[in-house]
């Protein structure tokens, strides 16, 4: 068994879906950023390639390549989880927290669950999505930001 660590961060700008977990929620403004922007699942993939020592998201998805414009982090997680596979891994449960001063993100929860246990292929019982705010402090709670830390364990197959 072995622990990751994944922690991420987007600007939040006007002309941007909020895409976290892989739901869209509406909103005003949305994360920044060259792909979905989607911090939830980059903060999870980048705890599954912490957990099995292969570096981190940009390194695989730079965000100079054409290629991963617009990109849906779903498919990434799957990608992520493909190569932790190919290197004798698979995920075990996965715990993440989602920091946004607004809108409330709970009636969300459960999907996102199911969107991060699918690319997994884990039982959403293995997955854990919690949401805070940071009551008005910082760059989460001015609204500038988006921000997600996920812990995973991954085992030998
Ligand atoms: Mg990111």
């Amino acid at each position: 068994m072995r622990i990751g660590f994944g922690y991420d961060v987007h600007r939040l700008v006007e002309d941007r879906p909020l895409i976290l977990g892989g739901v869209q929620i509406p909103h005003e403004v949305g994360p920044a950023g060259h792909s979905d922007a989607d911090v939830l699942l980059h903060a999870v993939a980048d705890a599954l390639l912490g957990a099995a020592a292969l570096g981190d998201l940009g390194a695989y998805f730079p965000d100079t390549e054409a290629e991963w414009e617009g990109a849906d982090s779903q498919v990434l997680l799957q990608q992520v989880t493909q190569r932790v596979g190919d290197h004798g891994y698979a995920p075990h449960n996965v715990d993440a927290t989602v920091l946004l001063e607004r809108p409330t993100l709970r009636p969300h929860v459960d999907d996102m669950r199911a969107n991060i246990a699918g690319p997994l292929s884990l039982d959403r019982g293995r997955v854990s999505v919690k949401a805070t705010t940071t009551e008005g402090l910082g760059l989460v709670g001015r609204e500038d930001g988006v921000a997600a830390q996920a812990i995973c364990t991954i085992r030998t197959t």
